[in-house]
């Protein structure tokens, strides 16, 4: 099923402020609340659909590459990260409805209160690609450091909270008593604390593990954009794991530069070449390739290999290489070798012509792109 656009889903402009995607996504998200909506998975569509959407939206850095990119700049193309789970809607509320006022809203007492578990930090690392990983995917090994529970580590109900993680407060309103919840602060919200633990490991009974991560990156990807592995973070004891985010840099490639999914190759031939026809070779992403110079090509000529680019994340195309033929003029020349070219300099055949045929260098451009 196509996803539905995330300014669509919230109901707001393409310009809206964050003000405005905020308050969207509260009414909403009162609106499709489980709570208020018991059993009824069309609610919970919506619901998970509209805090997707506001996950995105109210991020400026996801924001951007979801306006360049489509749903594939903020979700990877592989499976990465994917729709939402309840625990990540429900840890995104601190920051709609301020503190721990979920709970208020809907009475606490069966509200979100139990389902809202911990998640551990993300991690966040870097990624260097050279110009064929960007262009055909690549499979990636990364070694990261992790907190993770040391083996050995037990837990036990908090007394503070009795193992809930919440603390709740019957607070009296003009409405009426409400009660109000909120984390515990003496196990975070956990509802756990350590008991036993191996020497090494810290309060929280975690220890650091360097970890050696393998992740599939699609081919198309740019600079700046990141790819999220869910559960590949730092672990939390009695919560769930945080994510590992891998931002996108892509390395200049020397020859070859990258203009959306096509690549651009500059070629210097040589005048005799571009005067009698030539077969040269040229780089390209996949190696070294022959092309065909044809007898009296002029400079500024664009020759194109089709399907010589870069994969178009979003789907199975590919971009093509582009190669600008240049004519080298000499700048050194011997005293033979400018004799040759006096004898030549008044021949008929050597006067410029531009003829109807020959395409100015921007009716070229208009015709490439
Ligand atoms: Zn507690």
């Amino acid at each position: 099923m196509a996803k539905r656009d995330y300014y669509e889903v919230l109901g707001v402009s393409k310009s809206a402020s964050s003000d405005e995607i905020k308050k969207a996504y509260r009414k909403l998200a009162i609106k499709y609340h489980p709570d208020k909506n018991p059993d009824n998975p069309e609610a919970e569509e919506k619901f998970k659909e509209a805090a997707e959407a506001y996950e995105v939206l109210s991020n400026q850095d996801k924001r951007q590459r979801y306006d360049q990119f489509g749903h594939q700049g903020v979700s990877g193309n592989g499976g990465y990260g994917g729709g939402m789970n309840m625990d990540d809607i429900f840890s995104q509320f601190g920051d709609i409805f301020g503190g721990g006022g979920f709970g208020s809203f809907f009475g606490g007492a069966g509200g979100g209160g139990g389902r809202r578990t911990k998640k551990g930090t993300n991690l966040r690392v870097k990624l260097k690609l050279n110009l064929a990983e960007v262009a055909n995917g690549v499979e990636k090994k990364i070694k990261v450091k992790r907190h993770v529970v040391a083996p050995g580590v037990t837990f036990k109900n908090c007394s503070t909270c009795q193992g809930t993680g919440q603390i709740k407060k019957v607070v009296n309103t003009m409405l009426g008593q409400m009660v109000s919840a909120s984390n515990c602060n003496v196990c975070g919200g956990s509802g756990q604390i350590v008991d036993k633990k191996p020497a090494d490991a810290d309060a929280r009974g975690l220890i650091v593990k360097e970890e050696v991560i393998s992740i599939n990156i699609p081919g198309g990807v740019a600079e700046g954009m990141q790819l999220s592995m869910s559960g590949k973070g730092n672990e939390t004891p009695g919560g769930i794991a945080g994510d590992l985010l891998i931002v996108i840099e892509e390395i200049e490639d020397q020859v070859l530069q990258r203009d959306g999914n096509n690549v651009i190759y500059d070629l210097y031939v040589s005048f005799i070449d571009a005067a009698l026809g030539a077969s040269i070779e040229v780089p390209t992403i996949d190696g070294k390739v022959k092309i065909k110079i044809e007898p009296g090509t002029q400079s500024g000529k664009m020759l194109r290999l089709k399907g010589k680019g870069i994969k178009d994340i979003n789907g199975y195309s590919k971009g093509d290489q582009l190669i600008m033929v240049n004519v080298w003029t000499p700048t050194q020349l011997s005293k033979e070798e400018k004799q040759s070219l006096e004898d030549l300099r008044f021949s008929e055949n050597f006067r410029p012509d531009p003829g109807k045929s020959d395409k100015t260098f921007f009716d070229k451009m208009k015709e490439f792109f």
